[in-house]
């Protein structure tokens, strides 16, 4: 499950339990990104702080881990290399997974080697209510093995939870009590989104 996490959120985590179920999937492995390639219109929290997040998220669910794969490897974040090593740690037995929001799953494709990645793993598209989805047709759909998920909790959002914060709106029940106090501890998104 790839995705910046900026911060994690109890969307993101309804979405890994969903698609678990839904995919009848052994474990989703969170991925916090380490330098996000898209990400140029502002200042992305420093990737350890987004992985300490994610392990205070998950921590008690067995079912979940986080990877530092992408946190440690230098240089920008792309899925395939991620998706290659993890081939490569598994085994050719396993079947390989990429679950993230639909707008993202959107960029990688028409990004980087989207062809060798349909070869790799199967993409859960998570989309929030009302999405439209009329931008994936049917035939990529099916040739880049792409499966949708709508996950209604997708309604609460990384960049409202940091504009919530800088101004000093309330966050509880949008994201884990823990994560909060996180964040305050560390005066994280001082300026908002
Ligand atoms: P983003 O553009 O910040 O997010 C796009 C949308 O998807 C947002 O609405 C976001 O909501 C949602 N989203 C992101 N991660 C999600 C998740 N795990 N579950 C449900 N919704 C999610 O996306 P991003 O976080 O930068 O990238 C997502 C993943 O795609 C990362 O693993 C990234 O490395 C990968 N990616 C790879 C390439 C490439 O290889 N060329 C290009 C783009 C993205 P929130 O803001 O609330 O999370």
């Amino acid at each position: 499950m790839g995705g910046t996490f900026d911060p994690i959120h109890y969307g993101h985590l309804v979405t890994a339990e969903e698609a678990l179920v839904q995919f009848n999937l052994d474990r989703v492995v969170f991925m916090p990104t380490g330098v996000p390639v898209r990400k140029t219109h502002r200042t992305v929290t420093q990737a350890e702080h987004r992985y300490l997040m994610a392990v205070i998220a998950t921590a008690s669910n067995p079912d979940f881990e986080v990877s530092r794969m992408e946190v440690d490897r230098p240089g920008p974040t792309y899925t395939v290399d991620t998706m290659l090593e993890l081939r490569k740690g598994y085994g050719p037995e396993t079947d390989l997974y990429f679950i993230t929001g639909a707008d993202a799953v959107w960029d990688i494709l028409t990004w980087k080697d989207s062809e060798k990645l349909a070869g790799v793993c199967t993409f859960i598209a998570a989309t929030r209510p009302g999405y439209d989805l009329s931008k994936f047709s049917a035939e990529d759909a099916s040739r880049l093995h792409i499966e949708f998920m709508e996950v209604p909790a997708l309604a609460i959002s990384s960049t409202d939870i940091r504009c919530r914060i800088a101004e000093r709106r309330p966050v509880r029940y949008l994201l884990p009590e823990a994560v909060a106090t996180y964040i305050a501890k560390n005066d994280l998104y001082p300026g908002g989104a």
